[in-house]
């Protein structure tokens, strides 16, 4: 039997202020867990709730997991994946940095045998595979490339979030690859965030019929504060108006959720991975694919 398509469908469980760079200094955990304000405990049985019987892989911003032990429980107890994030959400591009954040995240990892990583922003170096690896991590999901790809990192793969070819490109596929101008210059357009569905809902849906038509497996990103609509305050229309290229964000997507899920079957990417990898054993056609 070969690998059932489906949409791998992925939650960077964040705080809302994570979207927000000017924060990334502060380290005070007591304010940061001021500036949630509830929204990390609040949204996510009302996630769960839109998510149905349907399984996903939730990425979980460490200290959510330190605010709210509750948080990662309920993920694990309605049978989706948790994986990391980060400990505490920056861009982590340097290995060092990437390094201090994933031992600060390993005590409440280890009791959950977390396997899964997805770099805040998409953004990540190929030094971070081996680190990730001894870290006891057996997938990421930190780049940008085309649907159907997976790309062998020593020991670890990188299930890649997905783009769309909207003409041959040949380059490697080699990280860094985040959101960028050079990447729709180059002809792909990264449907699988959650910035194109805020604007593209409709056309992400048949991009996605079709992917699965040709036998891919599409990784696409939300965030909770897409789902569930944080509380309004003063300090986050300031946000938003300093940074008006992150309103797409957050608009209400439990619609889009809502039509992916009654339209296709959905999977973890850890159950995607695993049931590729024993497929590969037993010698039936995979997707697998070496790293280049
Ligand atoms: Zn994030």
């Amino acid at each position: 039997m070969s690998i059932s398509p489906r949409v791998l469908l992925s939650i960077d469980y964040e705080p809302v202020f994570a979207l927000f760079r000017h924060y990334d200094h502060i380290r005070d955990k007591a304010l940061r867990r001021d500036m949630d304000g509830g929204f990390t405990s609040r949204a996510i049985d009302s996630i769960l709730d839109q998510l149905g019987d349907a399984k996903a892989s939730i990425y979980l911003v460490g200290e959510i997991a330190e605010w709210y032990p509750e948080v990662p429980q309920k993920i694990v107890d309605a049978g989706h994946e948790l994986g990391l994030h980060c400990q505490f959400h920056r861009p982590l591009v340097n290995v060092n940095q990437l390094a201090d954040d994933l031992r600060d995240s390993e005590s409440w990892r280890k009791p959950y045998n977390v396997r899964g990583y997805r770099a805040p922003m998409v953004g990540i170096s190929e030094d971070a595979y081996p680190l990730l690896e001894s870290f006891g991590f057996t997938y990421s999901s930190s780049i940008y490339a085309p649907a159907g790809t997976m790309l062998k990192k020593g020991n670890l793969w990188e299930i890649p979030v997905s783009t769309w070819r909207t003409r041959d490109a040949h380059e490697d596929l080699v990280a860094p690859r985040d959101f960028s101008f050079k990447l729709l210059l180059g002809g792909e357009f990264p449907y699988g965030s959650s910035f194109s569905i805020g604007f593209l809902a409709r056309r992400i849906l048949t991009i996605l019929e079709e992917e699965l038509k040709r036998g891919h497996s599409p990784v696409i990103i939300m965030h909770p504060y897409e789902l569930v609509k944080p509380a309004s305050s003063s300090r986050l229309t300031r946000d938003l108006i300093r940074n008006p290229h992150l309103i797409p964000f957050l608009w209400d997507k439990s619609p889009f959720l809502r039509d992916l899920l009654k339209s296709f079957p959905t999977s973890s990417l850890k159950t995607y991975l695993d049931e590729t990898l024993s497929n590969s054993m037993t010698g039936i056609a995979s997707p697998l694919r070496g790293s280049q």
